[in-house]
């Protein structure tokens, strides 16, 4: 948090304009300009990384959600 703040008064000190419109890293907070994502390449890296992980887990959630609707749906076919 002490490193966003930090930043925020970068962009301040740097570009009001910017400040106005900025945003920052998805992955390590620094302000960058609000046509970008990230900031830098190695950031790339780090959020295709983690967003291959989250979309893994999303997958298996899926999966999961699948599998437990197919068994209630047997359950309540054979309650029947
Ligand atoms: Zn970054």
């Amino acid at each position: 948090m002490k490193n966003l703040k930090a930043s925020c008064a970068y962009a301040l000190a740097m570009a009001p304009l910017q400040l106005l419109q900025h945003k920052h890293c998805k992955v390590c907070g620094k302000a960058i300009p609000a046509s970008r994502e990230l900031c830098s390449g190695k950031c790339e890296q780090d959020w295709a990384r983690r967003e291959k992980k989250r979309k893994n887990t999303m997958l298996y959630y899926f999966i999961g959600l699948i599998a437990t609707l197919i068994l209630l749906f047997l359950l309540l076919m054979r309650g029947v």
